[in-house]
């Protein structure tokens, strides 16, 4: 058997609807990144995919995150503002959102002289994934964890598992700041199945954990700009208009004839019956959202994301099991 690597055959690129101008950020620099101010000592990073942060003190930087698109471009960041203000450009701290590699992976360019901070989790799963570019942090946490850093206050807090087993909400309270990777893409629709999220429920629930926080800006760790509330507040709509889609649709629509067709293929007639209640769930979306979330045309991301809330409504909250009689 070959795979069609594409090299020979033809294929057709579709067009999307066009990104809502407040989904967009700044513009990048000629080195591929933007560095801007949040609050006072607290700065921000994008290359308009990923974003981390980072806090100027005296006792050196602390780092909120490493993307590893923005690689060699955090240090240089750094150095940008911290040259223009007289204040030290080594990072002593790294603190991290969650174990993945993609917001993690530019951890090793800070070498060993850096103290890694991260939920107990996060630890775990680094030491079994044994990547050397992500050195397990030392320093962790299990629920809350207060860090006082050169003057400055971040509460660390761990709600359960939401997008990652260990995703953990950093509060900068004298920043109005809270740094939420991998929940709300804001300005933008979540990527494939809810964000690749491994906890439907947590994924859903973990907006109205940040707003009972007091912020005024979201560092999401994507995409080109900083979240406002009411960014959080429109993913919260999108989101809950899709579950009740999905309820309504799941409930009311009658698969039998897919069964009829496709037996004695049992998966092919749920693959088609779920397939079919995620579609029409999601038709509505893409022309109630456009200008306003980016994305809500991508099928493959919106509908894949209602597919796995469905399973969700089934599997974690029950919806239409029933026990045979
Ligand atoms: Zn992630
Ligand atoms: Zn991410």
């Amino acid at each position: 058997m070959t795979v069609d690597t594409g090299a020979a055959s033809a294929f057709t690129m579709r067009d999307f609807a066009p990104v809502p101008e407040s989904s967009l950020g700044p513009v990048v620099n000629e080195q591929g990144y933007y560095v801007g101010r949040v609050e006072r000592n607290l700065y921000w990073v994008t290359d308009g995919v990923y974003q981390c942060g980072f806090l100027t003190t005296p006792d050196g930087v602390i780092l909120l995150d490493a993307p590893a698109t923005l690689g060699h471009n955090i240090q240089r960041a750094i150095d940008e503002i911290t040259s223009a203000n007289g204040v030290s450009n080594k990072v002593t701290y790294l603190i991290h959102s969650h174990h993945h590699a993609d917001h993690a992976s530019a951890s090793s360019l800070f070498g060993t002289d850096v103290v890694r901070v991260g939920h107990e989790e996060t630890r775990k799963l680094m030491l079994r994934d044994n990547d050397p570019n992500r050195p397990a942090p030392e320093e962790t946490f299990q629920d809350h964890r207060t860090l006082e850093i050169g003057g400055e206050r971040i509460e660390l807090g761990w709600h359960g598992s939401n997008h990652s087993p260990d995703n953990s909400f950093i509060y900068l309270p004298n920043h109005d700041t809270l740094m939420l990777v991998d929940v709300v893409n804001v300005g933008w629709v979540p990527i494939y199945s809810l964000n690749l999220a491994v906890d439907v429920p947590g994924y859903i629930a973990a907006p109205e954990i940040a707003l009972g926080y007091e912020w005024s800006h979201l560092i999401s760790g994507h995409m080109g700009r900083l979240g406002s509330r009411d960014d959080v507040a429109l993913h919260q709509q999108f989101i809950g208009e899709i579950v009740d889609n999905l309820r309504e649709v799941f409930t009311t629509f009658d698969p039998t004839e897919y069964y009829q067709k496709y037996w004695p293929n049992m998966w092919a007639s749920v693959s088609e019956h779920l397939d079919e209640v995620a579609r029409r769930a999601c038709a509505p979306l893409a022309a109630k959202y456009a200008g306003r979330i980016a994305g809500a045309d991508i099928d493959s991301f919106v509908v894949s994301t209602a597919v796995w809330i469905l399973e969700s409504l089934r599997l974690d909250l029950g919806l239409g099991i029933q026990v045979h009689p």
